[in-house]
């Protein structure tokens, strides 16, 4: 079977092959920091797929580990492909003599071309199991999407990840906003150790092909809260004539009238969502959140519901 993957401002693009097993094809839910920081949100779906034949022009590469590179379009930072390196492990799944793995964010394949689809994909893969959770401390959106469809999803620890970014940028007034590559990295600050965050988990087409993940998770930040060069970038769409450390590699894409989407261009990772209407607040990737649990419950008061479920 034969489908189609588009980033957000449909640039880039891919036509692609599944693996030649049964349909559904299983799929996983990863919470791994790697996804986490590449991608900006609290976990990140890939699939296996056929090696594609794809003009890669318009993507940007960077390599996550030894191993494992991610390919993001170049204009507005969604991921769609990841390349890992299987080089001497003996055919891993199978795969023979093959050296390349390819796989396809889920978040960005569209049953229609062109950008037409609602990112809808039917009985193609079905979602069985959580991976790499003990990486969250406290469990992340694991516990949240215990059900999707009509099968219950699993969760899988594999052994515990002691990773060393998880926690170490929380104080008890500050918390570190940071993205894999480390180039974006700011603070953001509360008026008090109690006072908390909004936090929205969100499925709408625009937050999902983004993100290239089916749930974006945003915490709504007052601008008050951030300091000045970060108030500043997510305020306006020309970049001040200096950047200065921390935002060197932000760019900016325009998803809608009015609504300014912030990646880094290095790693792809989102970063800020800021709307013209929404005047004051900033909507932060929670991905990026380096606090000792990646839901940041000491800092983010998370609504129950997920929005934009009718275009997502
Ligand atoms: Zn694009
Ligand atoms: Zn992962
Ligand atoms: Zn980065």
């Amino acid at each position: 079977r034969t489908l189609t993957a588009h980033c957000l401002c449909l640039l880039s693009h891919i036509t692609f092959t599944l693996p030649p097993t049964p349909l559904p094809q299983q799929a996983h839910l990863c919470h791994c920091s790697v996804c986490r920081y590449t991608h900006g949100t609290l976990f990140t779906t890939h699939e296996r797929i056929q090696r594609p034949d794809v003009d890669l022009s318009t993507f940007k590469a960077y390599k996550c580990t030894e191993r494992w590179t991610i390919y993001f379009c170049g204009r507005c930072g969604s991921h769609v492909l990841d390349r890992l390196d299987v080089r001497g492990w003996g055919g891993k799944d199978g795969a023979g003599e093959e050296e390349v793995e390819w796989y396809i964010a889920l978040g960005v394949v569209d049953q229609e071309g062109g950008g037409k689809g609602n990112g809808k994909v039917d009985g193609v893969w079905q979602f069985t199991k959580h991976i790499f959770v003990s990486s969250t401390q406290d469990g992340g959106l694991a516990f949240f999407l215990t059900r999707i469809g009509n099968s219950n999803v699993r969760l899988w620890n594999s052994r515990p990840i002691d990773d060393p970014a998880v926690g170490t940028g929380e104080l008890q007034m500050q918390l570190e906003v940071k993205c894999h590559c480390t180039s974006i990295h700011f603070p953001i600050s509360r008026p008090s150790p109690q006072s908390k965050f909004q936090g929205k988990h969100c499925a709408c087409r625009s937050c999902r092909f983004a993100t290239s993940t089916p749930v974006a998770s945003w915490v709504y930040v007052p601008t008050s809260s951030l300091s000045l060069p970060a108030n500043l970038l997510f305020n306006s769409n020309s970049k001040p004539p200096s950047l200065g450390p921390g935002f060197g590699t932000l760019q900016t894409y325009t998803s809608s009238p009015g609504v300014t989407r912030s990646f880094c261009s290095t790693c792809g990772a989102c970063v800020a969502v800021v709307r013209d209407e929404e005047k004051g607040v900033v909507q932060v990737a929670a991905g990026l959140f380096r606090a000792k649990g990646v839901r940041a419950e000491e800092w983010v008061e998370w609504g129950r519901d997920v929005g934009g479920l009718e275009d997502g």
